[in-house]
């Protein structure tokens, strides 16, 4: 069901993109990426939180014909400043305004590249419309997997994973394995191997972890990412949710993801064959290589990414993950069994701890108690709709702060 989109794209010429979360990390690749390939793309709308002097900058830039704000009074004094400078992007204010965007008919492909729970609302709303969804808000899928691949299904949107792992593996699939989880994994594909670099604590003690500062679990070795993604990555909670994206984007069970450390993240990830094979795929841990990928699959852009020198690197090293050091990958899975309900209260949870390690309330090591104990003591229901989806997310929060404030201390 993925052929209509890239059809209409094809027709027309020039692909219109809305980019979600442009003035993040991924947001300002993708423009990057855009740009080198001005003559196949026009960004037709940008939106962000509050940054408004980023994409005020972007808006002048790419002269997107709408813009939107989550936050109100930054949407505002971003209209206000883009009339003064004479400009026609026109910034929609309204509370629903990045989900008209998302459904707009002007609009063939959206960028969903918000960090966390708030991109699900625009990032449903372009899959219910049919869009070419390239999706780097991996918590979309871990929330709402199996609600995003319904609405898919019945509107013929696409969606292609931005995820540098997940794209990795997109790229190593049979063809007639992509964008559809429906089917599950084609009969000759064994397993799905996600490489994860370890993050900045791989060679640190249980001991060591209990005192690290936010400044080093925000230091990732070889990424340079969005600081949520930054601290999933030091608890291997981004491995675990990871885990949990694939099993949605490409219908397979937990028991035939393997997760493999590789701390050179020059293997994206893999794909094991029956016969024996392993399809990887390589590259520099530059986002702009998969961004590109999604922007143009089927064919093929310009990123603006150094070429891989192997003679440089020399060697790569594989190792097993520690889930007693990094316990949250062990209750992605955890989750996974549990069902979709499961999967959104361990996001919620996470989302919250994350949040009150990095204001200084908790330690780097509560954040995976603080998931544990979710996990372990949340009544979890399944959500059938995504009303369901929002309250059973609400709850979460409410019970997870309310363990924070009784039950974890305050860092010295
Ligand atoms: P950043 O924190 O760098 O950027 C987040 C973007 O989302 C910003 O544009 C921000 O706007 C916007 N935003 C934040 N909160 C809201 C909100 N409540 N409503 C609407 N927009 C909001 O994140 P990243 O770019 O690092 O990550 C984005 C997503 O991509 C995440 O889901 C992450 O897991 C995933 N991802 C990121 C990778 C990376 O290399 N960074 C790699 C793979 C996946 P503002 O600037 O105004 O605050």
């Amino acid at each position: 069901y993925y052929l209509c989109c890239c059809v209409d794209v094809a027709m027309s010429g020039i692909d219109t993109i809305a980019v979600f979360g442009s003035t993040g990390s991924v947001g300002t690749s993708t423009l990057d990426v855009l740009e080198r390939n001005h003559s196949n793309y026009q960004v037709a709308a940008l939106t962000a939180n509050c940054n408004v002097e980023a994409i005020f900058q972007q808006c002048l830039k790419f002269k997107p014909a709408t813009a939107a704000m989550a936050d109100p009074h930054a949407g505002i004094e971003l209209s206000r400043r883009l009339l003064v400078a004479d400009s026609d992007t026109v910034v929609l204010t309204t509370t629903d305004a990045l989900e008209q965007i998302a459904a707009d008919d002007a609009v063939q492909t959206v960028m969903a590249a918000i960090v966390g729970f708030a991109g699900l609302r625009p990032t449903i709303a372009a899959v219910k419309a049919g869009k070419r969804v390239l999706l780097a808000n991996k918590e979309s899928m871990v929330v709402a997997g199996d609600l995003l691949n319904q609405f898919a299904k019945a509107s013929g949107a696409c969606i292609i994973p931005v995820d540098s792992e997940h794209n990795a593996i997109f790229q190593c699939l049979p063809e007639s394995n992509r964008c559809d989880p429906e089917k599950g994994l084609q009969a000759g594909v064994s397993t799905l191997v996600l490489t994860a670099s370890g993050g900045p604590f791989r060679e640190y003690t249980a001991l060591q972890m209990e005192t690290v500062t936010v400044e080093q679990a925000l230091s990732h070795p070889n990424w340079d990412m969005g600081p949520k993604i930054s601290i999933d990555s030091a608890t291997m909670m981004n491995k675990g949710l990871e885990i949990i994206e694939a099993s949605y984007l490409f219908g397979v069970d937990e028991s035939r993801i393997e997760v493999v450390v590789h701390p050179e993240s020059y293997v994206h990830s893999m794909v094991r064959y029956i016969d024996g094979s392993v399809l990887a795929q390589l590259g520099q841990a530059d986002m702009r290589t998969p961004i590109a990928n999604a922007l143009a699959w089927p064919d093929r852009i310009e990123a603006g990414v150094a070429p891989l020198d192997f003679i440089r690197l020399g060697s790569m090293h594989f190792e097993a993950p520690d889930t007693e050091r990094f316990p949250c990958l062990a209750l992605a899975r955890l989750a996974l069994k549990k069902g979709s309900g499961a999967t959104g209260v361990l996001n919620a949870a996470n989302e919250v701890a994350v949040e009150q390690f990095i204001n200084g309330r908790i330690r780097f090591s509560d954040i995976s108690r603080v998931n544990t104990h979710v996990l372990q003591s949340f009544a979890v229901t399944t959500p059938q709709n995504a009303d369901d989806l929002f309250r059973l997310d609400q709850s979460t929060r409410e019970f997870a702060l309310e363990y924070v404030e009784q039950s974890v201390s305050s860092p010295a």
